[in-house]
């Protein structure tokens, strides 16, 4: 088939290589410059965006913030209604949906203005974390409230409470989880088993797969609540869902973070760790191709983080899988990721304790 992906990222990029792997075609848009790019290159082809969605059997996207002209020229060769995915784009919109679809989160409330900020803020018993509704990534557009520190509500008005968006309880959890599953066009579901994610300052550092002792009622309850929202939005291909994991053992329990409409970092893994990787999953799931059981190798992954160059040790490092995305290097930006086999936890968590300090350089 003729794939089209909005967004020629790193995303974009690894899906472009997923999809030329299975045999199909593939051109990515550059949704910045509007220009229609081969997989691979910088260099732009003499093809209008809107030639290149006529060519296409099948559109997608690497990021949801979408551009209406383009979900107009795509037309029904989006297999996700692109309205649908609006509350994900949304902090209150998604909060909303999980509470619509009896989904647990961190408690929270909604705000629209500086004046109902003060005032919802004012009440709240405990710390919260403040986000902009919409936005915000890698840990951006969020603050922490702590009245116990002498933090006043006013101090926030000019940054958190100056454009809409919730106040949520600062959860103490356990650890952070993921899970990234795809629901195919005839609406086949398949998911990968949780992950771990260790976040620093806001950002993903590093994700352990096949590596934590999950108690077994957690998987089947994230696979619930991705069975939920993939079917109330009637979406097609890879998505991820975040999760808070509060307490330990039996009663330990799952809240949803949040959602993310696309393939996710915490899924780059799978490109060493799986027999399928989140981007194959994706364009499987596009393309109606058929699913086959996940055989997971214990595996972590570090993500490289404004730094210019992944080191030659890792390069020549028979267990690492580095990955370099070709960008120019900034504080706190993603430029590459290193998926690393692994023989045991402890051995994966002294990796993470070598690698993320020297490959993430986050301010
Ligand atoms: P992403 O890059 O994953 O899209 P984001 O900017 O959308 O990130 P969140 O995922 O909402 O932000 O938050 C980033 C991180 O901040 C979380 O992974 C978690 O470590 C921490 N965090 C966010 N909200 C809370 C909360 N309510 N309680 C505790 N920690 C939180
Ligand atoms: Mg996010
Ligand atoms: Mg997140």
């Amino acid at each position: 088939m003729k794939i089209v992906i909005l967004g020629n990222g790193q995303l974009g990029q690894m899906l472009a290589q997923a999809t030329i792997r299975l045999g199909h075609e593939c051109l990515l848009i550059n949704t910045r410059t509007d220009q229609v790019m081969p997989a691979g290159a910088h260099v732009p082809l003499e093809l209008s965006v809107a030639e290149a969605m006529q060519w296409a059997d099948v559109v997608s996207w690497e990021h949801e913030q979408l551009d209406p002209n383009h979900v107009a020229l795509a037309a029904d060769k989006l297999l996700t209604d692109p309205a649908k995915i609006l509350p994900l784009t949304h902090r209150q919109l998604e909060k909303q949906l999980c509470d619509d679809l009896a989904i647990a989160t961190a408690p929270w409330v909604a705000f629209d203005t500086t004046e109902q900020f003060e005032n919802a803020l004012q009440q709240w018993q405990g710390k919260a974390v403040i986000k902009a509704a919409s936005g915000g990534y890698d840990g951006k557009s969020q603050w922490r409230y702590d009245p116990a520190a002498g933090q006043k509500v006013t101090d926030l008005s000019a940054t958190a409470g100056k454009q809409p968006g919730i106040i949520e309880a600062m959860i103490p959890f356990h650890c952070e989880v993921s899970l990234v599953g795809a629901r195919a066009a005839d609406g086949r579901i398949q998911c990968y088993p949780l992950v771990e994610n260790v976040h620093d300052r806001g950002i993903l550092s590093h994700t352990f797969a096949g590596l934590s002792d999950f108690p077994s009622h957690l998987q089947q309850e994230a696979e619930t609540a991705f069975c939920a929202v993939t079917e109330q939005l009637g979406y097609v291909g890879t998505l991820a869902i975040e999760f808070f994991v509060v307490g330990q053992g039996a009663t330990a329990k799952l809240l949803v973070n949040e959602i993310a409409p696309r393939v996710h970092n915490s899924g780059h893994w799978t490109m060493q760790g799986c027999n399928v990787s989140q981007f194959a999953l994706h364009v499987r799931a596009l393309t109606n191709m058929p699913f086959a059981p996940f055989v997971v190798q214990p595996s972590l992954m570090v993500n490289v983080i404004g730094v210019d160059a992944i080191p030659d040790t890792l390069w020549a490092d028979a267990q690492a899988a580095p990955f370099w995305y070709g960008k120019d290097a900034r504080p706190g930006r993603k430029v590459g990721h290193v998926n690393f086999h692994v023989s045991d936890r402890q051995s994966a968590e002294a990796l993470a304790r070598t690698w993320a300090p020297q490959l993430q350089k986050l301010a």
